[in-house]
């Protein structure tokens, strides 16, 4: 029996056999960025013209006989291995990598563990950036060592000179720009080189910036994270993680995705296909907005450091600069030296625009106290020092501004 016949872009009675989008996806490589989201991962044509791929709910897949009941037989052969729905959004975030494939977490958190656990192995060593989001570090001190990978935690500015920190059995280095909370930058393509030169793999934590404005894989990574609970899915209404693998690691990520039972339901695949296609407009409006904001607050009496790379002022500028062509809506700042626990707390209790709640990449703004009390291990911080991180959402910056300045004086006088 010959394989299915891979296009069937006229007959909308299969759908499930349809590969047309898959075909495609050559000649659509070389699309724009913002193109790519309004056009990849759907093709109404087999779906009687409807824009949108249906959200396929499924487990069992029927097959036309037993001979085709052979792996590879059909394009489709069970639900857990994925379905039209969650191809779309793979094939949609894989063309916006340019990686080599894509796999769904139904986390961010699900997708960092799914990238780390997929390219180490028992006696493997892996070095952190000690910025990375807690629940990174969470996991590393707490599953890896169960499997006998040990993890060590590294300076994120180290650059080029991580080399001094591998050891015979380093298998991986994860990396994270900007820092989660901090805001520090990485030499990325430094400790990609680096890396490549021992075989380790090398993860980023991508989510700040998204694939549109900082591309990992074409750095040197290995495994390209998103927290899609953020800007991909966008609305607040969905978790969903993604990690796109260069050609080395996908077969790795791939095999073990699969050995694992690594599955995302159809609804939240859809709703992150569903924000994706206005991700773009939607990060340009959270980068100008970002922007108004924090000219405003950057000379204000109450104000110490501002914590946002695109700014010129950031010591992570110069980096940001050369890596990535945009920045988001996550920022933090500090409080003046002597700003007390009251006084902060005032001020976020007095805010109405901005909600206090964690995550972030929604429409709406939020801000949280920012605490790094056993949230580092080898990078300094002044443990004295108040800090708020903000995510500045889609309102009107001038209505986030009042916002502020009333809460401002609310708890400053
Ligand atoms: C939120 C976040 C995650 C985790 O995503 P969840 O979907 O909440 O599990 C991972 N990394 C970064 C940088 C994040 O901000």
């Amino acid at each position: 029996m010959s394989a299915p016949d891979p296009v069937k872009a006229d007959d909308p009675s299969t759908p499930t056999r349809n590969r047309s989008h898959m075909s495609n996806s050559d000649s659509k490589s070389s699309l724009k960025p913002d193109t790519k989201l309004a056009h990849l991962g759907r093709d109404p044509k087999s779906f009687h013209g409807f824009v949108n791929p249906p959200v396929v709910h499924a487990s069992t897949v029927l097959y036309p006989d037993v001979e085709t009941m052979r792996p590879g037989g059909q394009k489709y052969s069970y639900a857990r291995r994925g379905n039209p729905t969650t191809d779309s959004l793979e094939e949609t975030v894989k063309e916006l990598e340019g990686a080599a494939g894509v796999r769904l977490a139904s986390s961010g958190l699900g997708a960092v563990s799914l990238a780390i656990l997929s390219c180490v192995k028992s006696g493997d060593h892996i070095l952190i950036t000690d910025t990375a989001y807690h629940p990174t570090r969470h996991f590393s001190d707490t599953v890896l060592p169960k499997f006998g990978i040990s993890a060590e935690y590294y300076d994120p500015l180290i650059g080029a000179e991580i080399k001094s920190r591998f050891k015979p059995n380093t298998a991986a280095v994860f990396t994270e720009a900007p820092g989660s909370l901090t805001f520090e930058m990485q030499d990325i393509p430094a400790i990609a080189q680096a890396a490549r030169e021992i075989g380790a793999m090398v993860l980023m934590d991508n989510t700040w910036a998204t694939p549109l404005f900082c591309q990992p894989i074409a750095l040197g990574v290995d495994l390209s994270i998103q927290a899609g609970t953020k800007y991909i899915v966008g609305h607040s209404d969905a978790m969903l993680g993604t990690v796109a693998a260069s050609e080395r690691a996908w077969d790795g990520l791939n095999d073990f995705y699969g050995a694992i039972g690594g599955h995302v339901a159809p609804d939240d695949a859809f709703l992150g296909l569903r924000g994706l296609r206005t991700m773009s407009v939607r990060l340009e409006r959270h980068q100008r907005n970002t922007h108004a904001v924090l000219e405003w607050l950057k000379d204000l009496p109450m104000i110490g450091t501002i914590r946002y790379p695109a700014l010129p002022s950031d010591p992570g500028h110069a980096i940001w600069k050369r890596d990535f062509s945009g920045s988001s809506g996550l920022c933090g700042f500090d409080f003046i030296e002597g700003t007390t626990k009251e006084q902060s707390n005032a001020f976020l209790n007095a805010l109405t625009l901005f909600g206090l709640g964690y995550s972030w990449g929604g429409f709406e703004s939020l801000a949280i106290p920012v605490k790094l009390k056993g949230a580092r291990s080898t990078t300094r911080f002044d443990e004295n020092r108040r800090s708020v991180r903000l995510h500045i959402g889609l309102e009107d910056p001038e209505d986030l501004i009042r916002d502020i300045e009333q809460a401002l004086v609310k708890a400053f006088g």
